[in-house]
């Protein structure tokens, strides 16, 4: 299918911008193709340069848990904006956002705003190194907490691996603090904390890990990790970027029945606008300048307009109780789905926690752990995104990415999602 706006728009944007986008997913590599410009989102579809609609399951990797141009949003990014978009001093809507996430998350006191999700891990980080005058911090296989430097460490095989850069850029020296541990492994983490727990400073996890593929881990592991974090002093830093007023109010920290020290939030909570924030008990956050020693800061931290579309947004949520809706939205999407995958030409297993779900194109089963895709499954991966595509159906343009549902999916397209998947399937078989 020929997408000429697009395409032209991709030629200028080579040009000038590398590799014609600025995040690197969007580019299509995973899938082949040329990535689609959008000119708008409307609801639960998109629609492309070339005036073609989609429905859309990427809702923009995860902000968009209202769909596109909601209009209690848009209103209230409208009404704010015409009031000034930035001050660079405080205003009202930093603290009624704030209240908001204090309220909802369990055992937090304070919140601090910052621009992207991963300002919020970087910075958490820099405070549980500083409240526990450690250096250590210990990441998971397969987890992904944003573009800092200490953070794209990959790993390797082995219980424990040491930091090795993902990245080009990234000095070793950098990495040297960073350890890597398999998902889903309670013997790699006694392993590690009995080697080096008392140089941990924190332990950083997506407790429902989203991105590569979804992959719900144990509660026992999760309830082990919380234990053995506390015996040695290191803090828990539960990573909801993803997870947070997504899988509930509380994020996975209330689903899962798990308090972590520190939380990090982005996506959702901005609703659409750049907003990050991370958030633990008073006597942990008071070590933040300007009261504490540990600088942090940002010119746009904050910003009413990014504030009113994070508010607007939650209020939206908690008042049609849309975490329920949620909830049964991703029930009705897999018993759509089950019976499609169950007729499928080669191995798909559906994978889903509340409005995330996944379609896991492993042989054998969807892992617990970051496991590559064999080649094969990643060419059929490809073939199955361009099936989808060419009927109207954007899913993420690669293999190891979760699916978001959003309040403005309905019950009609589930079933548009299903139709189109099963002749999907048989075409990338
Ligand atoms: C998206 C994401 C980040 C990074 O957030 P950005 O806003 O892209 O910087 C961090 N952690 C998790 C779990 C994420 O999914």
């Amino acid at each position: 299918m020929s997408h000429p706006h697009s395409e032209a728009l991709y030629a200028r944007a080579r040009a000038v911008i590398p590799g014609g986008v600025n995040s690197p997913v969007r580019a299509f590599r995973a899938v082949g193709g040329t990535p689609l410009f959008i000119a708008r989102g409307e609801g639960q579809f998109l629609v492309d340069a070339d005036g073609r609609r989609y429905l859309d399951f990427v809702g923009s990797w995860g902000p968009l848990i209202l769909g596109h141009a909601h209009p209690e949003v848009i209103e209230a990014i409208s009404a704010a904006a015409a009031h000034g978009t930035t001050f660079g001093a405080p205003c009202a809507g930093e603290v009624e956002l704030a209240e908001r996430v204090v309220a909802a998350y369990p055992g937090i006191e304070q919140v601090r705003f910052v621009s992207s999700g991963t300002e919020a891990v970087m910075s958490a980080i820099r405070l549980a190194r500083a409240v526990t005058g450690r250096d250590l911090i210990v990441k998971f296989s397969g987890c992904y907490h944003g573009h800092a430097d200490h953070l794209l460490v990959a790993a390797g095989s082995g219980l424990a691996t040491f930091g090795r850069p993902s990245s080009a850029g990234v000095p070793e020296a950098f990495t040297g603090c960073t350890r890597v541990v398999p998902l889903d492994d309670e013997a790699a983490l006694e392993e590690l904390f009995a080697a080096e727990g008392a140089r941990i400073a924190a332990v950083v996890i997506e407790p429902v890990p989203a991105n590569h593929g979804l992959l719900p881990q144990r509660h026992e592991f999760l309830t082990r990790l919380r234990m053995l974090t506390r015996a040695h002093g290191a803090l828990l830093i539960f990573d909801e970027v993803i997870s947070g007023f997504r899988l509930a109010r509380g994020g996975a920290a209330e689903r899962l029945g798990i308090r972590p020290d520190l939380a990090t939030f982005g996506k959702v909570i901005g609703g659409g606008l750049p907003v990050g924030a991370f958030a633990g008990p008073r006597q942990l956050m008071a070590r933040l300048a300007p009261d504490g020693d540990t600088y942090q800061a940002g010119t746009l931290s904050g910003n009413p307009v990014a504030m009113a579309s994070g508010i607007a947004t939650l209020d939206a949520l908690a008042r049609g109780n849309g975490w329920q809706r949620l909830e049964t939205l991703g029930a009705e999407a897999e018993e759509a789905l089950r019976p499609v995958l169950a007729r499928a030409p080669f191995p798909v297993h559906l994978v889903r926690v509340g409005s995330l779900f996944w379609l896991s194109l492993h042989e054998g089963g969807a892992p617990r752990t970051a496991v590559p895709l064999a080649a094969a499954a990643s060419a059929r991966y490809g073939r199955l995104f361009h099936a989808l595509l060419a009927q109207g159906i954007y899913f993420p343009p690669s293999a190891y990415e979760a699916c978001f549902l959003s309040l403005a999916h309905r019950d009609v397209d589930l079933q548009t999602l299903a139709r189109g998947l099963e002749r999907a399937l048989a075409t990338a078989a």
